[in-house]
């Protein structure tokens, strides 16, 4: 948790914010603006042990971060288990690029996906 202190790096949050269209992943509500949202990290506990064997630029890039608004954000921070079940954050380590989230806006657009570490959408699983 402590590499992710100070936040995902400019290019990171530039490169989530992107992929989402402005948009907070869980929600659909838009985030536009500085204050606008917030990219938080899926994996928090990289010391687990299921994160070793993750490389940190994984980590600490867009395959791990999600972009959500301030009230998905507060439910993100206090381990809200419907978020947690949808992928947009867990609680153990493990490969951000396998955690799949399910988006859904407007409560009829609903897909999951996977996060590419180059800022995409992914419809199926990494190899
Ligand atoms: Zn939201």
């Amino acid at each position: 948790m402590g590499a992710f202190r100070k936040g995902f790096p400019a290019q990171v949050q530039r490169l989530v914010r992107h992929r989402a269209d402005y948009r907070c992943e869980a929600c659909g509500a838009w985030v536009i603006g500085k204050s606008g949202g917030a990219c938080l990290p899926v994996v928090r506990d990289v010391a687990g042990s299921e994160s070793a064997g993750v490389p940190a630029d994984v980590l600490a890039g867009a395959a791990n971060a999600v972009l959500l608004c301030a009230p998905c954000t507060a439910r993100a921070e206090a381990l809200d288990p419907q978020l947690e079940a949808l992928g947009f954050r867990v609680r153990g380590g493990g490969d951000p690029r396998r955690v799949p989230m399910t988006m859904s806006w407007d409560g009829v657009d609903q897909r999951t996906v996977w996060r590419s570490p180059d800022g995409r959408y992914l419809t199926e699983p990494p190899a």
